[in-house]
């Protein structure tokens, strides 16, 4: 669906970058992110999902997030993944693979997996999030550090994994983790029994 005269004002910073363009803006406000789960990072990703111009659908209570009115969805553009953003407690579909993309957001960091992923790769992932690295005196948590916790850089980079997904820069499977020394660590997808 084109977009309108004031979408195209209110994208305009996106549409100029290289891999959103016009097609791109289009794609993403076709999109729609439906929320279950709740906490701050969940929030962030929202925002930051509705501030890009995809539709914001939350079917659970997402704390401390001003959701931009739901705009109904233009349905002319099929093909374009919907997501879930929901936390490690919000059990994943009992199916061989996702029908949608679905990225999942906890403490530790988040997994971004397309539609048609594999989900016990999806699950293992998961539980990895679950299970952060130990850490050397088991005090240097970020928060002791001084450094802010992350949750914020998580929310952020939730929502832009799916735009990615979106607009077709990212096609695989992946998990982003908070390192012991509060960095984000891109790393290779863990894979099931089935997909070694
Ligand atoms: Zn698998």
């Amino acid at each position: 669906m084109p977009l309108d005269e004031s979408q195209i004002v209110r994208f305009s910073r996106q549409i100029l970058l290289r891999a959103v363009g016009g097609r791109g803006q289009e794609a993403l406000v076709s999109a729609r992110v439906r929320v279950t789960g709740a906490g701050e990072a969940i929030a962030t990703a929202c925002a930051y999902s509705a501030a890009g111009g995809s539709s914001v659908e939350a079917l659970a209570p997402v704390r401390g997030f001003p959701i931009a009115p739901h705009r109904p969805l233009s349905g002319e553009m099929g093909a374009i993944p919907d997501a879930r953003f929901q936390s490690p407690d919000v059990p994943l579909p009992d199916t061989a693979q996702l029908d949608e993309t679905v990225v999942v957001i906890a403490d530790g960091g988040l997994v971004a997996a397309p539609a048609q992923s594999c989900t016990s790769c999806v699950l293992k992932n998961v539980s990895a999030l679950r299970s952060p690295p130990a850490r050397d005196d088991g005090a240097a948590t970020s928060q002791s550090s001084g450094l802010p916790p992350p949750v914020d850089l998580i929310g952020a980079l939730a929502a832009l994994a799916h735009q990615r997904i979106v607009l077709g820069l990212e096609r695989e499977l992946r998990r982003i983790e908070v390192a012991a020394d509060g960095s984000l660590q891109s790393l290779p997808a863990l894979r099931c029994e089935a997909h070694r």
